[in-house]
């Protein structure tokens, strides 16, 4: 969703006589909602909206399934109350029901060198059923559609007018893979990443309907409320983005009842080996879910010192709990709200353990709070979560170890590639399609990117810069931002025309 145009008015040094106007708009502040303002070491940034934005109702799930240990897969249904936040009124609702391109070795979504990787324990298929759509009339006609047959549109037998809402009852089946992805199963984890139906969104482009590409993280999501309880053998843990509700005795088995508000994803990650150790820090319950007690400390104090050093240069993370978790993971690490999957391989290289934390908890910010559209503008979450991996090194080792890791993990990665390709394919902004493969697309959206956000501090210097973030940060709070609204916010908080220069870096065009 697009979010008005705002306005800013910066004040910097002498504003003694401006202080009248400051009032002002104080007092403007007090009457409109959502309003920020920011106070920084002397100077002043009042940002508001044009129009201020309506506080939108938010989608809800509530979510009931049944884990069946020996047959590998989850039954249950679904109840979501969804919110037509646009202003057309709409005949159909679509949703993604992702675990369907699991069905077959050519839909599954990964690359031919990745399959032995992702399915280490050879290939079985994995999908979802959908046994019935329901409204509080009665039956609902749908069908299921798209690549992968990951899509499901549900044909709604009354048009649902703008600003309205419509409970819909799904009923389903899910067969878990025996794969190391995000969703699937190894020797010791059961991943629970993208396996129920989430509504797609629907913003001024219309529905996206994008299918689940082997490259990058092709997922665009609205953040919902959450009430998810799964039934487990009593033998297991489970992990998830979820507060922990409610643990109850369902005859021999344990149903773990979670919820979470505005979050836009809610994955869990189950284990009958788990081990947890926790801390508090800043009131945030941090907890790193693992299996050997090597570097089981380090995970949890990584993740502990990254949050602490977000919630300072960025705001504050908003919920109450963060989790990371060791996994059947071949891909490294994989950020969901409030959950985090580590490959627990990992577990034994301390040094890149530690940077694969900090990324995916940097997502908490970029990604999980503010969120964007992963498939068309994925350098906007995974250059700036690259970036701000640096900035915990810069914080927590110093500049110089900073620079250390910054040459070797991005200067290197991009060069590496870059020697080997023509100058027209150095785009960062393209769609995940566009991409040869996963890594020209880690060497561009990750590594050149990253070196982009170092640019652009240099450019702005270092109290603009995290300015920058601060307002981004704080303005698309759970809301889904484009390039065009961060190029805005650099823009206004610079007082800079900044188009060709995000241009150049970011398209290879410019003057
Ligand atoms: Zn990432």
């Amino acid at each position: 969703m697009r979010i008005p145009l705002f306005k800013a008015i910066r004040k910097t040094k002498n504003i003694k006589h401006k202080k009248s106007i400051i009032a002002a708009v104080l007092i403007l502040v007090v009457i409109f909602a959502g309003i920020s303002i920011y106070q920084k070491s002397g100077s002043y940034y009042v940002v508001f909206d044009e129009i201020v934005p309506q506080v939108q109702r938010l989608n809800e799930y509530n979510i009931d399934v049944t884990f069946y240990e020996e047959e590998k897969i989850i039954e249950g249904k679904e109840k979501v109350t969804y919110v037509n936040k646009t202003k057309e009124n709409i005949d159909s609702i679509y949703f993604h029901i992702y675990p369907n391109v699991f069905k077959t070795e050519k839909t599954a979504p990964f690359s031919e060198e990745e399959m032995d990787l992702a399915y280490m324990d050879g290939f079985e298929p994995g999908y979802i059923n959908i046994k019935s759509v329901k409204s509080s009339e009665g039956d609902l006609s749908y069908l299921v559609l798209g690549k992968g047959n990951s899509i499901l549109k549900v044909n709604l037998n009354e048009k649902l007018e703008a600003g309205d809402e419509k409970v819909l009852y799904i009923e389903f089946m899910v067969k878990i893979p025996p794969a190391y992805g995000r969703f699937g199963r190894g020797k010791k984890t059961i991943n629970f990443g993208n396996w129920y139906p989430i509504a797609a969104v629907l913003d001024d482009s219309g529905w996206n309907l994008e299918p689940y590409y082997p490259v990058g993280d092709p997922f665009y999501s609205e953040v919902s409320n959450y009430r998810v309880a799964i039934t487990m053998p009593p033998n297991y843990v489970v992990a998830s983005t979820g507060d922990l509700i409610k643990k109850e005795n369902i005859e021999a088995d344990y149903e773990w009842t979670f919820e979470a508000n505005k979050v836009r994803d809610f994955a869990m990650i189950a284990s009958d080996k788990f081990k947890v150790l926790e801390e508090n820090v800043d009131g945030i319950n941090i907890r790193s879910y693992y299996f050997d007690d090597n570097s089981a400390e380090l995970a949890l104090n990584a993740a502990k010192d990254a949050i602490k050093i977000f919630n300072e240069a960025f705001g504050k993370y908003p919920y109450k709990h963060f989790s990371v978790a060791a996994s059947d993971f071949f891909i490294g690490g994989m950020e969901y709200p409030k959950l985090v999957f580590i490959d627990q391989a990992l577990y034994v290289n301390k040094e890149f353990l530690e940077y694969v934390i900090v990324h995916e908890t940097a997502h908490q910010w970029w990604y999980g709070v503010v969120g964007n559209d992963e498939v068309e503008e994925a350098w906007l979450d995974e250059s700036l979560t690259e970036y701000s991996t640096l900035l915990y090194y810069e914080n927590k080792y110093g500049k110089e170890d900073k620079q250390k890791i910054y040459n070797k993990m991005i200067v290197e990665g991009y060069n590496k590639y870059k020697d080997n390709v023509k100058k027209d394919e150095e785009s960062i902004l393209r769609h995940l399609q566009e991409f040869n493969n996963n890594r020209e697309y880690h060497a561009l959206v990750y590594c050149k990117g990253a070196m982009f956000f170092e640019f652009l501090r240099q450019e702005l210097g270092d109290e603009m810069f995290f300015d920058v973030l601060k307002v981004y940060y704080d303005k698309y709070k759970y809301k889904n931002a484009t390039t065009e609204d961060f190029i805005k916010i650099c823009e206004i908080v610079s007082d800079r025309d900044l188009k060709s220069m995000f241009n150049q870096w970011l398209t290879g065009v410019g003057e």
